[in-house]
């Protein structure tokens, strides 16, 4: 026999997965052109090209011993170095190399910080909508996911729900910003609040709280800033990937980090070496650490995502359809005409259109939109979504 909740695990495949490959096979039957498929979170603009001519020249000169080698499981000192400095310079983020560990991603960064905190039984609390791999990693680790809802509207923090969310059994809170599913981008105000609960919080039950922030999109701002939250609350860990900023989500590279000012930050370190040592990740992928190194603070040109996010938040309001307008990242979250957002997403896939219910999200009654697309898919997109709009018997624009 095997692991059970493995086998679950691999049998069930995420909405989103399902959505994707119904997407190919319809593709493969009506052709490619004739399908709108906003259901991935891939990157849809190329690496810059400081990225590909630094992976060549490091390919070229670097001694072979190294290139291709084992680094130290928490990443090669240069490099540790180099990406504390760099926040250190740009946000003031007061971090250390010394706790910094090169990963392969946030998604190995948050199942590595959640194996490390948490003991079975913990509970690791999340806003909703959230991430639902999130659900995965606490799971693996033993922990249970607590869901808090976000303020509606706006998916700011909601003061109210997370006093009432958070419990003496609360390891941590994950927080992720700009968020994936809502492009809402944590206010200033917003991280106060939290910071000013968890800290009130922890002294109630006198022990820590740690906030767990997944920072995948950090770049991905239009117009804002995402506030660098080691400055507002001690008992910090961030999670980061270059998987969005720099276009690279196949090669695997991120990092965990915890703030030296957090509560038992050594002994924290320790459990994150070992959680990754646990998980079996070894070190994270050398070549790619090196070529992040020589990247720092470059970024892909996100200047498509705020074109299409402009395109598609200005067409379909126009069509009648209620959408949050995103301040980050590349998802547009928009409201079910009807409640069951299931069925709608089933009513649009009549008109070819692949969006995903946030069900899994967290959150019933609305609609993913990935618009991390060719802005020409977009257009060809909205006379479908003005059909899908009549279909409902929306306003239509005077
Ligand atoms: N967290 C969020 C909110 C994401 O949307 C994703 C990927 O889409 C991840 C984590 C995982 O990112 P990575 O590719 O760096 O593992």
């Amino acid at each position: 026999m095997v692991n059970q909740k493995m086998k679950q695990l691999g049998q069930n495949r995420s909405v989103i997965r399902d959505i994707f490959e119904y997407g190919r096979r319809r593709k493969e039957q009506i052709g490619e052109e004739n399908v709108f498929d906003f259901s991935l979170g891939n990157p849809s603009v190329p690496a810059p090209e400081i990225l590909t001519q630094t992976l060549e020249r490091l390919i070229k000169d670097t001694p072979p011993q190294l290139l291709h080698a084992y680094t130290s499981a928490a990443g090669d000192d240069g490099v540790r170095r180099a990406v504390a400095e760099y926040l250190n310079n740009t946000y003031d983020a007061g971090v250390s190399p010394d706790y910094i560990y090169m990963t392969c991603g946030a998604a190995a960064s948050l199942t590595i910080s959640l194996t490390a905190l948490t003991e079975p039984g913990d509970e690791a609390a999340v806003f909703a909508p959230f991430f639902p791999e999130y659900r995965v990693f606490a799971e693996q680790a033993g922990a249970k996911l607590k869901v808090i809802p976000s303020r509606k509207g706006d998916f700011q923090a909601d003061a109210d729900e997370i006093e009432k969310g958070i419990t003496p059994a609360t390891k941590c809170l994950i927080i992720n910003s700009p968020n994936n599913p809502t492009g809402a981008v944590l206010t200033d105000e917003s991280i106060q609040t939290i910071a000013h609960i968890l800290t009130a919080k922890q002294q109630q039950y006198g022990h820590p709280i740690y906030l767990i922030s997944d920072e995948p999109y950090r770049e991905l701002v239009y117009g804002t800033e995402a506030p660098y939250l080691t400055k507002y609350y001690d008992n910090t860990i961030v999670c980061y990937s270059f998987s969005k900023s720099l276009s690279l989500p196949g090669e695997r590279i991120g990092y965990v980090l915890v703030s030296p000012k957090a509560q038992s930050c050594s002994d924290i370190f320790d459990a994150v070496c070992g959680a990754g040592r646990a998980l079996g990740f070894v070190c994270a992928p050398a070549l790619f650490q090196y070529a992040v190194k020589e990247c720092l603070g470059q970024t892909a040109d996100l200047s498509v995502y705020d074109a299409n996010r402009t395109l598609l938040y200005g067409a379909l309001t126009d069509y009648g359809f209620e959408c949050v307008k995103p301040d980050g990242a590349f998802y547009l979250f928009m409201k079910s005409p009807e409640p069951d957002a299931v069925r709608f997403c089933q009513r649009a896939k009549k008109y070819e259109l692949l969006l995903v219910p946030a069900d899994s999200f967290g959150c019933e009654g609305y609609v993913r939109i990935s618009y991390c697309v060719q802005t020409d898919r977009i257009k060809a997109a909205l006379p479908q979504f003005k059909r899908l709009a009549e279909d409902y018997g929306l306003k239509q624009p005077d």
